[in-house]
């Protein structure tokens, strides 16, 4: 029987998710990076907020870009054969000749493959940045997407090329729900924490977002937070599942002000510095459990 306390993975990946905003799910991520000193991701690239807490240097930005089509009107017939082929909408041929949508396209170059004339080619398009940067101990980057844009995930993709670059783990906090923003950030993390709050509705998207976790085949643990005495919902939920429960925060106004304060609490009170390096054992130990019986 393998010891888990004292095996190492090469990479190490976790995702902090919740069904839901205001859970605590950056509260949990930034608070799990610091007492780690490692590596800190915001995945969630339509409202980041863990720089609110780390206040990183900034020393990169990148842009993100995706590819658009372009056309020259010179050459352009109007067969109308880019139009039927888009299945998103991002083409229509009007009386001004053919009018394009970058906002509906997917990028998937189809268009310009079409076109007899060679009338399209590709442009790039920005839709938002990544900034890398460092705070006391944590690595930080965090994806922005720019506002009005539609989808988030080709800035996903740009910050999961720089996992190898960061110092493990790598704790990834992800947009709240299960949208594809979601499923592109765990796609490759080795394991998920679920961070749930203790109300009916807190429940329902605990449910939600571990049966995403399960359709993806990620082990994972869930995070109560916000609890009180009595009766938790969250709590049975796990039970009844067999799903780890790896933590319990209270709900308690200090810790409620330290993060309205935009403070992190492992740095500023002695327990939540313990709750969060006990949670980073416990967690650690499940991740090289996990990483065992997977492999
Ligand atoms: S690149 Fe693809 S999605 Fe974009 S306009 Fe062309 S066919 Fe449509
Ligand atoms: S396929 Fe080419 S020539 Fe035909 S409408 Fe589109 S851009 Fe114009």
């Amino acid at each position: 029987m393998p010891d888990c306390r004292t095996m190492e993975a090469t990479e190490l990946r976790i995702a902090i998710l919740s069904g839901k905003g205001g859970t605590g799910k950056t509260l949990v991520a930034v608070n799990l990076a610091a007492a780690a000193g490692s590596s800190y991701m915001d995945c969630d690239v339509e409202e980041p907020n863990g720089h609110l807490f780390l206040k990183p240097a900034w020393s990169q930005t990148e842009t993100v870009t995706v590819k658009v089509p372009v056309v020259d009107r010179t050459r352009c017939t109007g067969c109308r054969r880019c139009v039927d082929f888009c299945r998103y909408g991002a083409l229509a041929y009007t009386s001004a000749g053919l009018m394009i949508l970058p906002k509906n396209c997917h990028s998937c170059g189809g268009c310009i493959l079409v076109c007899p004339e060679q009338a399209l080619t590709e442009r790039e398009r920005t839709i938002g940045t990544v900034q890398k940067g460092f705070s006391a101990g944590v690595h930080c980057h965090s994806g922005i997407l720019e506002i009005g844009e539609p989808s988030g995930v080709p800035i996903i993709h740009h910050l999961l090329k720089s996992m190898g670059d960061l110092p493990n783990p790598v704790f990834l906090d992800c947009s709240p729900g299960s949208s594809c923003l979601v499923m592109e950030s765990i796609r490759d993390v080795d394991y998920c924490v679920l961070v749930a709050e203790p109300t009916l509705f807190g429940l329902h998207n605990l449910e939600m977002v571990w049966e995403l976790v399960r359709l993806f085949k990620k082990p994972c643990g869930v995070v109560l937070n916000k609890v009180l005495p009595g009766e938790n919902l969250g709590e049975t939920f796990c039970q009844e599942r067999g799903i780890t429960i790896l933590a319990q925060i209270p709900f308690h106004r200090d810790l409620g002000l330290l993060t309205s304060q935009g403070k992190i609490a492992v740095k500023e009170a002695s327990e939540y510095k313990s709750l969060f390096s006990c949670l980073l054992t416990i967690l650690s130990q499940e991740v090289h459990c996990e990483t065992v019986a997977y492999s």
